[in-house]
């Protein structure tokens, strides 16, 4: 018998092994920032078309590369990183493997540009799966621009695979931010189909999480610092009160590189303990700086996993750290002592002259006269006939407009005849009432939740829903991978009665949204939808109604501990039991039970014994 056992060529081997390493153009997104990073570059420019799957293009200013290099980087286990084993474990950077360009070249058509500093010219090589076409020296600027076209362009099977445009882009924006977000110091720009997505001059720690994730976190961010024996914790965490209900900004970094721990994780939202509301996650940037030797990096072809070796240990500096961040907070809640005007400053005026601030003085101003009409801005206690609204700075969110919806709901008049004694409710929760065969008990809020469900969704499904102008259009900002999903889903958000416009990149102005709706819902409901749909793995328009109105009325249902009047409960009932599936929730909860008059009878009898 002849033999039959053949090494595989290196471009089929390369295949295989870019399986592991790029599943996705967020993939080779990532290996591209990161080797430039490494480069030692202080800019890099991210270029993408298409979601990156016509073209994915880093340019750095870093170290370049000599012909040769730029050659033999695309080799499998080419690195210029490790030169031994040891140095597997005494690198202050993570995963290196050679692997990258390799995998990218057996998968693409690359085109490289590079050149060092010091050299006159540069290379120019282009690469198609796997395979060298050309390679001439050319003049170029100092550093490294790759540019990857096609990917997968090859291998039918993963093209096809991807995801749409706005997922695809989503997973890159995500990449991007991970890196620019752990080198503040590298200005970063990114650019999607020639328009601007981000803009990042370098900048503190702290410019660079506000930079990317809009103004508004300046206020929301409280440092962590805690220095250990061979561990050093840096970063911020999101104070409590601004906790999001959708997942998003949990970004561990280990030596610089982003890295997911769930067990980390829960000692972050440990320290946190009861401050989180129940429905909303713990946000936090955090750097661990660690020595190598005490963490295995290799364990994962993508290496956002790391093992510690004495994990328990980093867990409890870490919860530490966290603690006593939110203690400090709590202690002095009032003044922002961190707060960088800088940053502030970049958004008033990004571009403009910094002109010299104007200052008022008022001459009259003395501090021993007491007449506070005299004294500038004086402090004026709130009065009940100078601020008519104050009132409603007392009212739950719920309270009035939920209410107000239960009521219109039912334009039946003859509710208005029901028997006031029909329905007694408990505790603010549930909804008594007699049926036939025994105690009917309902849970007030899924059964409401149950009712702006199915009428949210006919609302879509017929595009019946009306929306309401608002008089003062409502500006929010979104994280950036937020943002994205919420203008993919803008038809259906039209059809709910949300309109709006985007500014700049993650900015929204919303002038109408679904009647019966507050203002201050807007950001709570849209955050439902953002995490409904990041639950989802597949397309971000599969089933958006579905989500859209579970979101709604999960937000705008009244709340346990709400009083309702025999009326309400009334128009609960009913429309309850006008729905399709009155029994269960949107979310799968049982909504009725009922009691029968025999078990409460053997009951009674059993407690008598
Ligand atoms: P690794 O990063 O694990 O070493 P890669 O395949 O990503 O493997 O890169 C191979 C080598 O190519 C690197 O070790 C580095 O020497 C060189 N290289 C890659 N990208 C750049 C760049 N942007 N600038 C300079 N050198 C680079
Ligand atoms: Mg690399």
């Amino acid at each position: 018998m002849s033999d039959i056992i053949k090494l595989l060529p290196d471009s089929v081997a390369n295949q295989i092994a870019a399986g592991e390493v790029i599943q996705r153009p967020a993939s080779a997104v990532k290996e591209l920032l990161e080797n430039a990073v490494d480069a030692g570059a202080t800019a890099i420019d991210l270029f993408i078309k298409e979601a990156g799957k016509t073209l994915i293009q880093v340019i750095d200013n870093g170290c370049g590369m000599s012909a040769m290099d730029a050659r033999m980087s695309f080799e499998r286990h080419a690195t210029s990183k490790i030169k031994k084993a040891e140095d597997l474990f005494a690198i202050r950077t993570m995963g290196f493997r050679g692997e990258a360009l390799a995998s990218i070249a057996a998968i693409a058509q690359v085109e490289m540009k590079s050149r060092p500093m010091e050299e006159e010219l540069g290379t120019c090589l282009f690469i198609e799966g796997s395979q060298v076409k050309s390679q001439e020296p050319c003049p170029c600027k100092p550093g490294t621009g790759i540019a990857v076209k096609n990917l997968f362009y090859n291998v039918p099977a993963r093209r096809n695979f991807l995801k749409s445009n706005t997922v695809e882009t989503r997973h890159i924006i995500e990449e991007f931010t991970r890196v620019a977000l752990v080198n503040p110091e590298i200005a970063f720009s990114m650019t999607h189909n020639e328009k601007p997505v981000f803009r990042l001059p370098k900048g503190a720690p702290k410019a660079r999480i506000v930079s990317i994730f809009g103004k508004n976190y300046n206020e929301r961010l409280l440092p962590v610092e805690q220095e250990a024996s061979r561990i050093k914790i840096s970063g911020f965490i999101v104070k409590p009160e601004f906790a999001r209900k959708t997942r998003g900004e949990q970004y561990f970094f280990v030596n610089g590189r982003f890295i997911k721990h769930p067990y980390l994780h829960h000692a972050v939202e440990n320290a946190f303990a009861d401050l989180l509301p129940t429905d909303a996650f713990a946000s936090y940037f955090i750097n661990i700086g660690i020595d190598p030797a005490d963490i295995d990096i290799n364990i994962h072809p993508t290496k956002t996993e790391v093992n510690f070796q004495d994990a328990r240990y980093v867990y409890a500096v870490l919860q530490a750290a966290v603690k006593q961040s939110i203690g400090r907070h709590s202690l002095t809640p009032a003044i922002d002592f961190d707060k960088d005007p800088a940053i502030d400053a970049m958004f008033a005026n990004p571009t403009g002259e910094i002109k010299q601030p104007h200052i008022t003085i008022n001459p009259d101003y003395n501090p021993f006269v007491e007449n506070p009409r005299t004294q500038g801005q004086a402090f004026h206690p709130p009065t009940s006939k100078g601020d008519k609204n104050w009132e409603k700075l007392f009212q739950t969110p719920d309270d009035a407009s939920s209410k107000q919806q239960l009521i219109n709901d039912d334009q039946q008049p003859e509710i208005n005849k029901i028997d006031d004694n029909r329905f007694f409710q408990v505790h603010n929760r549930f909804i008594l009432t007699n049926v036939r065969s025994g105690l009917m008990i309902i849970n007030q809020q899924k059964a409401h939740e149950r009712i702006l469900y199915e009428r949210f969704l006919s609302e879509i499904e017929n595009k019946q829903a009306v929306s309401q102008q608002q008089l003062f259009p409502v500006t929010l900002q979104f994280p950036p991978a937020d943002a994205e999903i919420v203008r993919a889903l803008k038809a259906p958000l039209n059809l709910l009665g949300f309109t709006f416009d985007t500014i700049g990149n993650n900015g929204f102005v919303f002038q109408g949204i679904p009647e019966g709706m507050k203002e201050s819902d807007i950001e709570g409901v849209l955050e439902k939808v953002i995490e409904e749909e990041k639950k989802k793995t597949g397309n971000l328009n599969a089933d958006i109604n579905t989500t859209l109105a579970k979101s709604l009325a999960a937000r705008l249902s009244v709340k346990p501990g709400t009083a309702l009047s025999a009326l309400e409960m009334g128009s609960i009932f009913d429309s309850l039991f006008a729905c399709q599936v009155p029994e269960v929730a949107p979310d799968g909860s049982n909504i009725i039970t009922i009691v029968a008059l025999s078990d409460l009878e053997k009951y009674l009898k059993e407690k008598g014994k």
